[in-house]
């Protein structure tokens, strides 16, 4: 299925979670902003807790407590 960019409609071509192409994402955000965004959604993904996510860039304390756990 191909996504389109929710603000300009043009088709986004690589499998990002994020339905925003590069030059929206740049316009809304700012470019650091919106690299951030992404990243942030690649590991959501990566994890495989996309739901949870949601958007939000801070990560709860308890998440950090558990990776350091994991870590070790
Ligand atoms: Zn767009």
């Amino acid at each position: 299925m191909t996504k389109k960019c929710i603000y300009c409609k043009s088709e986004i071509h690589d499998d990002r979670s994020l339905d925003v192409c590069n030059r929206c994402g740049t316009g809304v955000w700012g470019e650091k902003m919106f690299n951030a965004i992404l990243q942030n959604m690649e590991n959501a993904k990566d994890k495989g807790d996309l739901c949870n996510s949601n958007l939000s860039l801070s990560e709860p304390p308890s998440k950090v407590g558990n990776s350091r756990i994991s870590f070790m």
